[in-house]
């Protein structure tokens, strides 16, 4: 069976693809490794969306079967250690609307596959393990761990970091590690935290309140491989106290989900596409999770080809000019920004943690410069350049 186009992976921007291509009136085929949707599995992460993201989700019609497990974030509060100097950024400087939103990944991935099967132009294959793909003049061939085999005229590779197409493709993958291991969880806090994210850069790593209900938060903390292996293997009171004493802002916490970790590593692909196969999302670029930046990124590579007109997708060279060309501005500035942020908070050198609380008290006062990063984390910079 031929179809216009089949995306191998069922993970957030895979399934978000899907159905952008099928929006478009093309044939799609998705297909995972996996048996069952990711929402059925734990993962206990709660993703921040850019405003920017909000406005993608609704044009795939998205958005009605989120908005009720959305929690808005108003302001970004960054800070660190033993410094007064903090620098905020307020939704309200650029307009009316919120920064951005706290959405747990499941609630987001099961309403995808909900709208996903509802789709009368997508014909989801699961299991569908790809270990086998060639790339012909007109079409590609794909073939599953179980022999079964599906041909399309375009492939988009949006099975994850470790992305197997990439691999298989010998595509240039610029790698690089992080030593860093993210910790997620959930906690209660005494006091509320008024629709605010905050972000403390402790000295191995930062650590991320993010606002769910009034005195709820999502955390994630990042710290080295070994220290987070330690956190992890804390019980609960334990964990809960180092946690309090490395931030005591919100008064007394309660852990109220189970701790999970991800560990952590970037990699950036300069040319994202190989003969008719397009890589997107993760499989694409992995950026550390310090600006909560990676399915954002990932989203915009989908709106990316939401945009294009048809007669782009049958002319190969043009789409993979225009993709490669289009998309690169925005990949290698998110990667370059959240790798920078890392690496100037994590130095330990005293000067320089004092010229950050500097640096932070000074933004405060430049209105311009607070208004661009601003509209930049909300996602509404327009991402992608079109030259
Ligand atoms: C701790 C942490 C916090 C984060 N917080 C945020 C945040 O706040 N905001 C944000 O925007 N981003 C955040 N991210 C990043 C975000 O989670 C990822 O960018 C996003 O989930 C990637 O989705 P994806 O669909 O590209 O890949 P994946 O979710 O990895 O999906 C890949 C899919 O491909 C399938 N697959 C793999 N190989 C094959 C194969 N050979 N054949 C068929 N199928 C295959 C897999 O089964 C899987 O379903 C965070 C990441 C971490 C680690």
């Amino acid at each position: 069976m031929e179809f216009d186009s089949v995306v191998v992976g069922g993970g957030l921007v895979g399934v978000s693809l899907g159905l952008a291509m099928a929006q478009k009136g093309t044939k799609v085929c998705l297909v995972d490794a996996g048996l069952q949707s990711a929402s059925t599995a734990l993962d206990g992460r709660t993703l921040a969306l850019a405003q920017g993201s909000r406005q993608i989700l609704v044009k795939l019609g998205l958005w009605d079967a989120l908005k009720d497990h959305a929690h808005s974030i108003e302001e970004i509060r960054i800070s660190q250690p033993k410094s007064k100097g903090f620098v905020h950024y307020k939704s309200k400087d650029v307009g009316p609307d919120p920064m951005g939103y706290l959405i747990p990944l499941t609630h987001l991935q099961k309403a995808l596959e909900d709208k996903i099967q509802e789709e009368p132009n997508v014909t989801l294959t699961r299991p569908f393990k790809v270990q086998a793909l060639e790339n012909h003049d007109h079409h590609v061939s794909l073939t599953s761990d179980t022999g079964h085999t599906i041909h399309t005229k375009l492939c988009f590779a949006a099975d994850g970091k470790q992305s197997w197409i990439r691999s298989h493709l010998g595509m240039r993958t610029k790698k690089w590690p992080y030593d860093q291991t993210g910790i997620v969880t959930t906690v209660r806090h005494e006091k509320p935290h008024n629709q605010v994210a905050f972000e403390h850069f402790l000295p191995r790593g930062p650590l991320a309140f993010l606002p769910l209900k009034e005195y709820e938060s999502a955390i994630v903390w990042t710290e080295e491989k070994d220290a987070a292996a330690y956190l992890m293997a804390l019980d609960e009171q334990g964990f809960e106290s180092l946690l309090q004493e490395s931030f005591p802002h919100l008064g007394a916490l309660t852990i109220t989900s189970p701790r999970q970790s991800y560990p952590l590593s970037g990699h950036f692909v300069p040319s994202p596409t190989k003969g008719r196969t397009f890589l997107v999302g993760d499989a694409a670029h992995g950026i550390h999770p310090v600006a909560g930046q990676g399915f954002n990124l990932g989203l915009r590579d989908v709106a990316w080809f939401l945009q294009q007109p048809s007669h782009v997708f049958t002319d190969l060279s043009l789409l993979t000019k225009r993709y490669t060309r289009h998309r690169r501005f925005d990949v290698w500035s998110m990667t370059a920004l959240t790798h920078g942020l890392v690496k100037l908070f994590s130095h330990p050198s005293s000067t320089l943690s004092h010229l950050r609380g500097v640096g932070m008290e000074l933004t405060n006062h430049l209105p311009f410069v607070k208004r661009l990063l601003t509209r930049h984390a909300m996602g509404i910079m327009g991402g992608s350049r079109e030259t």
